[in-house]
């Protein structure tokens, strides 16, 4: 039985305890090999909140065990489709219940406001399960015609077996939801890897698999550094898929692993610099407001960051003032505080990156119109920055920033707005700004993105599936389509009155 950390929220007078072993066959354990400790820090106060058990290989191997065991015993092709829907639901109950306790501790652990937390990332996550929860008894496969009188086909989605799931530090709860929910839909078994700076959430929604009668070993979470716990999972050979939301470079690296030990099936939602484009017939007031919330939710710290937008020439001068005032009026502080919109950045390395950015946007000539100051005290706090003046050779027009730093340029025609939008080796996300529907409907199909938002931004519903296209990633989450994800089709040939004559 491993320890429990007693974790003290000032803000509200309350503490709250949080497992903090590896959850595996529904235990909380120690490391079997390992003294290794992630230290967790609260990101508006750079202070230590507690210690958590680091995986190792060795425990990787264990929890993959337990999850194929499972997958053999209790769970896979072992339940009925109402009990996978039916412990989902009972599962979405206890999160829903807990949601305030839970935001609590995802403010601490990741920065965002609480308010946030709550009616956004776990309200999204409690409907992610019960969405997959009405999947769960409806997984069907096709019944194929071959000849009526002798034979037929028919095919079987199977659970793909032991998923490994690797997830980052920007939404540690919706990111757990949208991989946990679908595979647990379909019957496979998890082992979760919870990202090394946000752990503390992963393990205490494991007390709630726990609560709801999940089985032992249909999930496992493993906290760990990326190159021991991750790197361990994604070349595992009784892996049967990996998920994995994060960098492009980790997902290179993920590929690559999969392919060289039993060539798993791989999902990779990576990275984006994604496009808005503001034409001149658009509601520029609303227009502002969304261009506003792709940069600035989460700090920035979002794939689908609306990091470049691009403003008709017509009406540039009069949006950037605007847009200005829009960014301006978010107030950025700890994530306790119901007024703030936005909190601190993740990390200590992760506030130096960005600087690095701004610093880079600055050198290369390119004109602070917002921000670009740092401040001082305690916390990673980054007040949003707006760059005009910007060329597309620039780092921080070309790369990933993942942080509230947003570059404007300026197109005159549509055909130059598409170019610029394309201009980049990602294709994640992109929003289209404009009054005009048949310009609607053709920038939206020549955009290189896998989710273009018309006339808003950044709102992502169950439903409808999301992912990437160029270095931001293979398959889909969401909707449907991520049953894909975690199923194996299986076709079987059925023969009721061929005779095979032999020999040939
Ligand atoms: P990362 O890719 O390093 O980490 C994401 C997850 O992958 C974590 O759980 C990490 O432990 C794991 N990981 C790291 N190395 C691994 C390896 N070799 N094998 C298997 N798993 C491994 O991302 P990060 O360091 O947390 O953030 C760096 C950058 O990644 C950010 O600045 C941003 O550009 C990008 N990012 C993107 C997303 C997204 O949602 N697309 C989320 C977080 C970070």
């Amino acid at each position: 039985m491993a320890a429990k950390a007693t974790i003290a929220i000032p803000a509200l007078g309350k503490q709250v305890q949080v497992p903090t072993g590896l959850f595996i066959n529904n235990e909380f354990v120690p490391s079997s090999d390992s003294q290794e400790l992630l230290s967790v820090i609260n990101p508006a106060t750079e202070e230590v909140i507690c210690s958590v058990v680091s995986a190792s290989a060795k425990d990787i191997d264990i929890a993959v065990s337990a999850a194929r065991q499972a997958f053999k015993t209790t769970w896979g092709k072992n339940v009925t489709g109402i009990e996978r829907s039916r412990l989902l639901h009972k599962f979405a109950d206890l999160i829903e219940r807990d949601a305030q306790e839970l935001a609590e501790l995802e403010s601490l652990n990741n920065g965002k406001p609480v308010r946030i937390a709550r009616d956004f990332d776990i309200g999204d996550s409690v409907q992610c399960l019960r969405y997959y929860a009405g999947w769960a008894d409806k997984i069907t496969g096709q019944s194929l015609e071959i000849d009526n009188r002798t034979k037929m086909a028919f095919t079987r989605h199977d659970p793909i077996g032991v998923c490994g799931q690797i997830i980052p530090w920007n939404y540690p709860i919706q990111m757990w939801a949208w991989k946990v929910a679908p595979a647990l839909a379909v019957g496979c078994t998890i082992v979760m890897k919870p990202s090394e700076w946000t752990p503390l959430t992963a393990l205490k929604l494991c007390e709630l698999a726990k609560e709801a009668g999940y089985p032992p070993g249909v999930l496992n979470t493993v906290p760990s550094y990326g190159n021991v716990g991750g790197a361990a999972l994604a070349s595992h050979p009784d892996v049967d898929k990996v998920a994995f939301t994060g960098s492009t470079v980790t997902g290179r690296k993920i590929m690559e692993a999969a392919a060289k030990s039993n060539l798993k099936k791989v999902s990779l939602e990576l990275g984006g610099k994604s496009p808005h484009l503001v034409f001149e017939s658009a509601d520029l007031e609303q227009a502002a407001n969304w261009a506003a919330l792709g940069i600035c939710y989460n700090s920035g710290q979002d794939c689908t960051a609306g990091s470049r937008l691009y403003v008709q020439d017509s009406i540039y001068d009069k949006f950037i003032k605007l847009l200005i005032s829009k960014v301006s009026a978010l107030k950025i502080g700890d994530g306790f505080d119901d007024s703030v919109g936005g909190g601190p950045v993740i990390s200590k390395v992760q506030y130096e990156r960005i600087w690095n950015y701004i610093e880079s946007g600055k050198k290369d000539g390119a004109t602070v119109v917002l921000g670009g100051e740092r401040g001082n005290g305690k916390g990673y706090f980054v007040q949003p920055t707006i760059f005009t003046d910007i060329k597309p050779s620039m780092k921080i027009v070309q790369e990933e920033i993942f942080g509230p730093v947003l570059s404007v340029g300026r197109f005159g025609s549509e055909e130059e707005a598409i170019t610029l939008a394309n201009d980049t080796n990602y294709g994640l996300g992109a929003g289209v700004h404009s009054n005009d529907a048949n310009q609607c409907m053709r920038v939206s199909s020549e955009l290189e993105a896998g989710t273009v938002w018309v006339n808003q931004y950044n709102l992502l519903y169950n439903n409808v599936p999301f992912g990437g296209k160029k270095n931001s990633g293979i398959g889909r989450e969401l909707g449907s389509y991520a049953l894909e994800e975690y199923t194996s089709v299986k076709a079987v040939h059925w023969n009721f009155g061929e005779k095979l004559e032999w020999p040939l």
